[in-house]
């Protein structure tokens, strides 16, 4: 049941208008996912998992809201070359990922686009499809083996919303709407059609992979090359070097979630479910 309203609460979300005729690559991550994967810049870690009895408490939210009892959630320190404060991740005990192959895959981000994420989460992953949501607190859950563009997407919300000035979404502000509205393109059919917060999650797959490397896949016809330069540029000029770039040491990390005993009763609210940011991706995948 709470998934389904978690489906029927996007569906309120999603504006149909597309904000173009043409997206530059229909279906995002089968262009990004090897590329970025290929590119990436991988940093050793290590996991240390923590003694049952106590876990973040925004850990104890989510997952209790997707079925998993306190119990049932590992917590794990993983702690990164490029940052001597260690991410507190979550995973249930029944999740379909382990917890090194999750570390592994955040761990090739930026450390700056790393710092933006309080608690990475390794949630149930009931109907087999890998989903991911993150509440403007800064929490990321994973439910699957999500590749490194399902990060980028999810971080890209965060650097949306607080990238710029904190709670204040970039995508809503004129820089962006006119350069989306300049580009003859959107960037996939996902951010064509469920708004400027999508169209900016989406565009940060791009973002990552072009500030790294200099280049982009090829476009799917009929979109033509540098269709979407205008928010390339925008996006790189505004958030480039402070968040998508690889190098450097954890910066403006968010304060941990305080811990509770695993023992103590949790209260879900609607508002701990879904943030503005909401839940996102890869349910399209099933269409
Ligand atoms: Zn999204």
């Amino acid at each position: 049941m709470k998934h389904l309203a978690a489906i029927a609460f996007m569906a309120t979300a999603v504006a149909a208008q597309p904000w173009h005729d043409v997206v530059a690559y229909p279906d995002i991550d089968t262009y990004f996912n090897q590329p970025t994967w290929d590119t990436s810049v991988w940093t050793q870690n290590t996991v240390v998992q923590w003694p049952a009895g106590s876990l973040p408490n925004s850990c104890a939210v989510q997952m209790a809201a997707r079925g998993c009892a306190a119990s049932h959630v590992q917590v794990y320190n993983v702690t990164y070359s490029d940052c001597d404060r260690p991410w507190v991740f979550c995973r249930c005990d029944y999740a379909p990922v382990p917890i090194g192959r999750t570390a592994d895959v955040f761990g090739r981000l930026p450390v700056h686009m790393r710092s933006m994420v309080r608690h990475p989460m390794i949630v149930p992953n009931p109907d087999g499809q890998c989903c991911c949501a993150s509440p403007d607190n800064g929490d990321l859950m994973v439910a699957g083996d999500c590749q490194i563009p399902t990060f980028a997407h999810e971080i890209g919300h965060l650097i949306d919303n607080r990238g710029d000035v904190y709670g204040e979404d970039f995508s809503s502000k004129p820089d962006f709407e006119n350069a989306l509205a300049a580009d003859t393109c959107s960037i996939s059919n996902y951010g064509n059609v469920n708004g400027r917060h999508e169209e900016f999650a989406e565009m940060s797959i791009a973002v990552l992979y072009n500030v790294h490397t200099g280049l982009l896949p090829t476009v799917a016809s009929p979109a033509t090359p540098g269709c979407f330069n205008n928010q390339l540029n925008t996006i790189k000029n505004k958030f480039g070097s402070q968040f998508f770039a690889y190098g450097g040491t954890c910066v403006n990390r968010l304060p941990d979630s305080p811990t509770q005993p695993a023992s103590m009763r949790v209260r879900i609210k609607r508002s701990d479910l879904v943030g503005r940011a909401g839940w996102c991706r890869y349910k399209h995948d099933s269409e």
